[in-house]
């Protein structure tokens, strides 16, 4: 049987692979075939699916927030964007804002990042205590020196309606899914020109596009290429407390402890210190963590959090990047054919789609023609330029 080829091979279909396949299929300019691989159609593992479903404004480098400034825009529009036969969805977008609270020693950096995101356009108020305490009366903030509240533009929605949506415009489009997993790449010099299934069929291409998640460093691996991108156990709790806690953002505490509403009662969790942090693959939960760790922060920031009840919990995975905690997007440098758009670290869905616009146009125009990428170019590693996220939630 002739071996099956498609223009781009995309492997990875939620919602960074969906996103490409999406903004591919919609560019006027691009006429070929694409075929999305997932391994697992159920997505009950990916990071897309168990993810906290935020995005926020606040960063601490330019292209970062150029990218959220982007990210809800599309969201806010996401019913024209990704309408199928007349059909809108509905990611339920809730523009309830982020809080980043500091104490003396992070204040410094809240202001800095205040700055950077203010010059963007970023709708974004540094607040004085007092004037904490008179917005978010539940809050104590004794011990708090200032907080940044994204006014607009920060907030929550349905991660995995997100993901789905990109997926079923995509399939409207013409795109093809199969479900298979992409075991390794055949390389010719500094091009890819196939993929190979786990069960060995072999599909030719022209050109791959790894947007495997934790997956990624693998299929880097087999065509001979290391990425600094690492799993990452995060956990996220959930709780209802009895009394109001009234027009909570998602708020971050200095200790890293971060909470947001979710339904009738709110999610939380904490990334631990890197020391606690190991590389890991499964899916367990430590119930013990909430307990010793964040529950003690929650009751001390929010006095009515001592009397919640702890409900459901899961676990998922970061694809984090060990050189700056950002994403890496592109081609590799050597292998012109081969895109990135891995190590995440924790902001993908946000980021799904500019860095879904992004690729295409890569792909379609052999450049970015909207916002400018470059900033996550593959080669900023091996050239010593990091762009250090330093709010990493
Ligand atoms: C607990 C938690 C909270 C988070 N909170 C937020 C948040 O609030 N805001 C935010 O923006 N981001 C958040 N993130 C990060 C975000 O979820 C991810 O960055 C984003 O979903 C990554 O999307 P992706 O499509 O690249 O990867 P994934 O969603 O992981 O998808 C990768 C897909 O590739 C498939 N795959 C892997 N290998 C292969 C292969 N070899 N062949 C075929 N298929 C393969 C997998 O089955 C999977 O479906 C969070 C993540 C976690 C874990």
């Amino acid at each position: 049987m002739a071996e099956a080829h498609y223009d781009v091979v995309i492997v990875g279909g939620a919602a960074v692979g969906s996103s490409v396949a999406y903004h591919l299929a919609a560019d006027p300019g691009f006429t070929g075939s694409v075929l999305v691989l997932e391994k697992d159609p159920t997505y009950q593992r990916c990071a897309s699916a168990l993810s906290a479903a935020s995005i926020r404004q606040q960063y601490s480098t330019a292209i970062n927030v150029e990218i959220s400034l982007y990210g809800i825009s599309f969201l806010r529009d996401i019913g024209s964007h990704l309408a199928v036969d007349g059909e809108r969805p509905d990611i339920g977008l809730h523009e309830g804002g982020y809080l980043f609270l500091a104490t003396d020693s992070g204040r410094p950096a809240l202001e800095a990042g205040h700055a950077v995101q203010a010059r963007l356009g970023a709708n974004i108020a540094l607040l004085t205590p007092t004037q904490l305490q008179g917005t978010f009366p539940w809050l104590s903030t004794a011990d708090l020196a200032a907080g940044c509240y994204g006014r607009s533009g920060e907030g929550w929605f349905d991660g995995y309606g997100l993901m789905q949506a990109f997926r079923r415009k995509a399939r409207s489009l013409g795109v093809t899914y199969q479900a298979a997993q992409a075991v390794d790449v055949v390389r010719d010099g500094g091009r890819i020109t196939g993929v190979v299934l786990a069960d060995g069929t072999r599909i030719s291409c022209g050109a791959v596009v790894n947007a495997a998640g934790a997956g990624g460093p693998a299929l880097a691996k087999a065509a001979g290429i290391e990425i600094p991108v690492h799993n990452k156990k995060r956990m996220i709790f959930t709780f209802r407390c009895p009394d109001p806690v009234e027009r909570c953002p998602l708020v971050i505490d200095p200790t890293g402890v971060y909470w947001r509403p979710e339904g009738e009662g709110f999610l939380c969790g904490l990334a631990p210190p890197d020391e606690e942090d190991p590389d890991s693959t499964d899916f367990d939960v430590d119930v013990g963590f909430f307990e010793e760790r964040i529950w003690p922060v929650l009751a001390g920031r929010v006095p009515a959090f001592e009397r919640i009840r702890p409900g459901r919990a899961w676990a998922g995975h970061y694809d984090m990047n060990a050189f700056d905690h950002n994403a890496i997007v592109g081609p590799a440098p050597d292998l012109s054919n081969f895109y990135f758009a891995n190590g995440f670290s924790g902001h993908g869905l946000q980021q799904s789609p500019a860095v879904g616009r992004g690729i295409a146009e890569l792909i379609v125009h052999g450049r970015f023609t909207t916002l400018d990428l470059a900033p996550l170019r593959f080669a900023r590693m091996a050239e010593n330029d990091p762009v250090l996220e330093l709010k990493v939630v």
